[in-house]
Order: structure tokens, then sequence, then C-alpha cells
């Protein structure tokens, strides 16, 4: 038992004090057709606003992702010039957002969690706002932390004012020895994105446990200090502490997120004594 843990029994400090959570295919599940709708679209952008060769924009769209995380970044990394509110607009405004419903059990479970609860996604505030409320989930959350969060308007100018492509020779995203070009964009998983959303919105990584359905963003959550709770999937790999099929699972996999509450029954029961606990998390 390290220090930290044994210092937090000794004190009764619950060990997290911040839930921070992506939102598509995490607060939702992937088979609701969102996320494959949202490529689709993403690859029609590609051809009809980037005048990518239709044929090559599935490969090139699987690879860009592979490589950056977000295919927006990705583009913006190999030169192409675009207005992100369009980008935005074109790909996420044309989502089937009907197929999302309420969903009260999650809404009871996040209401019942006594911590701060924050979103972390790479999405636009219009994207995050209108899936959240679709969701039942809008008042559930502290905060929001998207694209607009970690990219400043400053940088939207810019593309707005070249309005042209100057792109890199892509020959590199095909050669695992290649040095990628960096991105402009400010997203998950790079290590800014997390540094930024940990400055802005005050989060102790320590004690803060973080809930992604994608791999690479949970393993470069550990590597920034974060908890990690992979959402999608029961299997634990590398920089994985936790692994849920599905975020209606939460009680089952972490029931020790409801102790703290517990834990000041008993105190309030020992009449003014403070009870010590001896801690029954694994
Ligand atoms: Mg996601």
């Amino acid at each position: 038992m390290d220090f930290q843990n044994q210092y937090q029994q000794a004190h009764q400090m619950p060990k997290y004090e911040c839930l921070l959570f992506d939102l598509d295919d995490t607060l939702y599940p992937s088979s609701s057709g969102m996320s494959k709708q949202c490529t689709k679209n993403i690859e029609e952008y590609m051809v009809k606003k980037l005048g990518i060769e239709e044929t090559t924009v599935t490969q090139l769209n699987q690879v860009l992702y592979k490589n950056y995380g977000t295919s927006m970044a990705a583009l913006r990394a190999i030169g192409y010039n675009f207005d992100n509110d369009d980008y935005h607009s074109f790909v996420h405004g044309r989502l089937p957002y009907e197929v999302l419903r309420p969903d009260h059990v999650l809404r009871t479970l996040l209401l019942s969690l006594p911590y701060r609860k924050l979103i972390f996604s790479n999405g636009d505030k219009v994207h995050v706002a209108k899936t959240l409320s679709k969701l039942g989930l809008k008042d559930c959350f502290e905060g929001v932390i998207c694209f607009e969060t970690l990219n400043p308007i400053s940088d939207n100018e810019d593309s707005k004012s070249t309005g042209c492509r100057k792109v890199f020779d892509q020959s590199c995203l095909f050669d695992a020895g290649s040095a990628l070009p960096v991105t402009p964009v400010v997203c998950k998983p790079f290590a800014n994105a997390y540094e930024q959303a940990f400055q802005k919105a005050n989060i102790n990584p320590q004690r803060t446990l973080f809930f992604d359905d994608s791999i690479r963003n949970i393993q470069a959550g550990k590597d920034m200090g974060l908890h990690t709770v992979l959402v999608g999937t029961s299997n634990r790999t590398k920089g994985v502490d936790y692994a849920i099929e599905s975020i209606h699972n939460i009680r089952e996999a972490l029931p020790e997120l409801w102790e703290i509450n517990h834990k000041k029954d008993i105190s309030r029961s020992f009449s003014g004594k403070v009870a010590m606990e001896t801690s029954v998390t694994a």
C-alpha cells in the first residue's frame, strides 16, 4: 500500500474528487449508429469540400484517424485549411440525433455520484449540448471541456482567412518510420489537450477518474496521471484500471464510488467520534 492510500484511509479522504467523461460512444453505446454516420459525414466532407479523390477517401480517413485520433486534427496537420465551424456543422450537424433517447438509468446513476462531474469531448459545443440534451443528461455535469475550450477562436480565424489548401506529402502517413507533421488542433489523445483540460477546469488528475471508449485516449490519460475506465469492452489492457461493457455498469465495477456516502453515514452513527474505517476498496 502506498503512502497516498494510507493517508487517504487514515483521513477518510475519498480517492476521487472528480469524474471526467468522454461523450460519444461512452455515455451512449456505439451501436446507436452515430459514429458510423459521423465517419460517413467526414468522408463526404473530404470529397465535397476538400476535393479528395472519392476512391481513396475511406482508406485515407482510416490512416488519418489512426495517426491523429481525430480526422479533423489530421487533415489540419497535413495542410488542409478549412473553417472549423463549417466542418463541425457538416460532420456533426447532420447526425441522426433522433436515435438518442433520454437515459433515465444513467441519469440516476450520475446524480447519485457525489463528485464533480465534467465532460471532456473532442466534439464541438453544439454537438455536445445537443447530445446531452437528447440523453436527458444536460444538468448532470458541472461543465463541458470541448473543441472550443481547447481551440480558441483566433486559430479558427486563421483558417477562415486562408481558405486555401497546401497539402504535405501524404506518404509519411503510410510509412511507419516517418515523422508525422504536427497538428495545430488541440484534442485528445495529445498531451496538451489533457494539460489544458486540467488547468481550465482545475482538475487534479491523481484524484480524477476518466471514462472513455478510446483505448488511445485512455492510455494517454493514464500517462497524464488519471485513473482510467475503458468503456465498451470488458478487456483490460495496458493503461486501463477498469474496463466496462457499458457506462450502466459503473456501480458493479466501481462500488467504492458510492462508499464515501456509506462511510459518512457510519461516521455519523458514532455520536461525535470519528470512526476509523478499514478500507474496503480493492
Ligand atoms: Mg468517444
